[in-house]
């Protein structure tokens, strides 16, 4: 194979590369995991709705 390609938060390899945002100061891309982990961390509630509300 010829992509060595690397993600750069867990450092597994990356199947489809996903670039990370500018924002994000990360170098490097990243696998589906750690980009919709970053999508969270950076824009939580953005995608997913969930009614957290405990009263
Ligand atoms: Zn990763």
């Amino acid at each position: 194979m010829a992509e060595g390609e690397k993600c750069v938060l867990c450092n597994g390899p990356v199947a489809y590369k996903y670039a990370a945002m500018k924002e994000w100061n990360i170098k490097g891309v990243l696998c589906s995991k750690c980009y919709s982990k970053k999508i969270f961390e950076h824009y939580p509630g953005e995608h997913v709705r969930v009614n957290l509300d405990k009263e």
